[in-house]
């Protein structure tokens, strides 16, 4: 009712969603309805709904067929991929073709996935491959292709001696009673006997660190959070992942929904949470719908609500759609979009342990992160200590893509080199680098393939993990474009808030442009100012955005030669 609406300005970025979903663009009269009745300042919604990409304030067909332009998808062919299917569908034909940043959908590349409105979760997904296929998925949905299961993702799917992809491909992803016949809520279980402090201890023992990037002990980061006497303390689980290249926390989620409620039923009760947000990447119509799944049977089945599993606490979780921004996989981003403000990261201190979403004590962690928590609870902290290195424990799951045979999601444990990662995923012919990390990442050269995947070890060799992105690169991929994607990448997803970031990613832009196109006579001119902008955006961002904004080029310049 308009009562409980009122001053609930949370409920913008959902409401902002159902009017898209419906006629497929928000129209003045709809946004003014929102306004009213969430008491929000018109301009101000105005300046929520134009911060997300998904969002169209201007009349658009009501299906919208996102082609994947971003690094994987790009060396597959998504340039021919893009022109045909724009000269194929042009006004008149129902639907508007947009060129997108990763989908997350790099083991089919090039991908395409088309978006329909009034029908927000039977979107079709394709791998096109053919101008065809593409145009058939945008036209009807019964028409096109079907989709393939998720866990044709995933090479080993189901291998039992998997932490992590276990049961991805194993159970009914829509089943709980297959989950719990699979060893679903044993961890819960455990958890409830040990208290939230054994459970903070467990996970303070495995030496479980965050798998979105930043590495920071996972057990540390709770015990800051369980410790803040002002309540209410929250939950987030970070499912907004964004970084071109990775795809990992959509196939478990896509894969296996129930163990990712169960983890944050355990990551809750070990900071005292009573209610979870889970932050889902607005492209992940799939994930979306087998979450939401997920969590209305778990709930209906007493393992959420006000009673779980009959042990007196109370636990529920809400679902929130992003809708196309990768500067909200930044923590204090991801809590300004939650509380219906534009997904602009705040300034740290204060941390979000002290006052994070909507200004509560909050743990923040993403998918992968949260799902090592089982495991640590059945297996027991030293088990699962035990595999992978002292510094990097457990395992790693890693989104291959690019120059391969076999794309996916790989788990192996932490120590593993690149090259025995790669081997299985069947490197081609004529390889030439290796992006780790995503586009916040960096490139290394062929013959650097004994690094070995730890957190440590990469640090050692001058690069990062990141967030589990390799993508591999052979000699036909033209290096200099692919830089020029990434700078346009950064351009593009800046927030615009702070004037490193803002104005370097231009001029880096900028920079590379004049180097690809030869316009500029001096290169080594353009690649000292490159160098100066970076360090300017690496020193003065205020958040992770901005700091990584030339990882990647400065790497391709250093380590590959690029433009020597
Ligand atoms: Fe926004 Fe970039 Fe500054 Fe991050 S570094 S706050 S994305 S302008």
């Amino acid at each position: 009712g308009g009562r409980e609406a009122r001053d609930r300005r949370d409920l913008l970025l959902p409401g902002l969603h159902a009017v898209n979903d419906r006629v497929g663009w928000i129209s003045e009269g709809a946004l003014n309805y929102l306004c009213r009745r969430l008491t929000v300042p018109p301009a101000e919604a105005y300046g929520v709904a134009t911060f997300y990409a998904m969002f169209s304030l201007r009349p658009r067909p009501a299906t919208v067929l996102h082609v994947c332009t971003d690094l994987a998808c790009a060396a597959a062919g998504a340039g021919d991929l893009c022109a045909g299917v724009e000269a194929r569908l042009g006004p008149g034909s129902g639907v508007a073709v947009e060129r997108s940043p990763c989908l997350g959908l790099c083991e089919r590349a090039p991908a395409a996935l088309a978006v329909r409105s009034g029908d927000p979760v039977r979107t079709a997904v394709s791998a096109p491959a053919t101008v065809e296929a593409a145009v058939r998925t945008a036209g009807a949905p019964d028409a096109a292709p079907p989709e393939p299961p998720a866990v044709a993702a995933v090479p080993q799917a189901g291998d039992p001696s998997l932490t992590l992809l276990g049961r991805v491909g194993v159970v009914d992803p829509a089943s709980l009673d297959d989950y719990r016949a699979h060893g679903g809520y044993a961890a819960l279980r455990r958890a409830f006997a040990l208290g939230p402090a054994g459970v903070i201890r467990e996970v303070t023992d495995s030496g479980l660190v965050g798998r979105g990037g930043a590495a920071f002990p996972t057990g540390r980061k709770w015990q800051a959070t369980a410790s803040r006497p002002d309540r209410p303390h929250y939950l987030v689980c970070n499912a907004d992942e964004s970084e071109p290249g990775t795809f990992k926390d959509r196939v478990i989620m896509e894969g296996d929904p129930y163990a990712l409620v169960e983890a944050m039923t355990i990551a809750a009760y070990a900071t005292g949470a009573h209610t979870g947000y889970l932050y889902l990447r607005g492209e992940y119509p799939r994930a979306l719908h087998r979450m939401r799944h997920a969590v209305d049977r778990a709930r209906a089945r007493g393992l959420l609500g006000d009673d779980v599993l009959g042990q007196g606490y109370a636990f529920d979780i809400e679902i929130r759609r992003g809708a196309g921004a990768y500067v909200c996989g930044e923590e204090t981003a991801l809590f300004n979009s939650i509380e219906g403000y534009r997904g602009e990261p705040r300034s740290k201190p204060p941390f979000p342990v002290e006052k994070g979403l909507f200004g509560k004590p909050t743990v923040e962690n993403n998918v992968e992160t949260l799902v090592n928590v089982l495991p640590i609870l059945t297996r027991g902290a030293p088990a699962y200590a035990a595999t992978g290195t002292p510094g990097s424990t457990g395992t790693k799951l890693f989104c291959v893509s690019g120059s391969v045979e076999r794309p996916g999601v790989y788990e192996v444990p932490f120590g593993t080199t690149l090259g025995a990662l790669l081997e299985p995923a069947g490197v081609r012919e004529g390889l030439r680098a290796v992006l780790l990390g995503g586009a916040a990442g960096g490139f290394v050269r062929a013959d650097e393939l004994d690094i070995p995947l730890t957190f440590e070890g990469t640090r050692e060799a001058g690069t990062t993990l990141g967030s589990g992105v390799v993508m591999a690169f052979d000699d036909t991929v033209p290096l200099p474009r692919l830089l020029l994607r990434i700078a346009r990448f950064f351009r593009d997803e800046s927030c615009g808030q702070c004037v490193p970031c803002r104005v370097g990613t231009v001029r880096q832009e900028e920079a590379l442009h004049r180097i690809v196109e030869r316009t500029g006579a001096d290169a080594a001119g353009d690649i000292a100012l490159l160098r100066e902008v970076g360090r300017a955006m690496r020193d003065a961002s205020i958040c992770g955005l901005g700091q990584t904004a030339w990882n990647a080029v400065e790497s391709a310049i250093d380590r590959l030669g690029a433009y020597a």
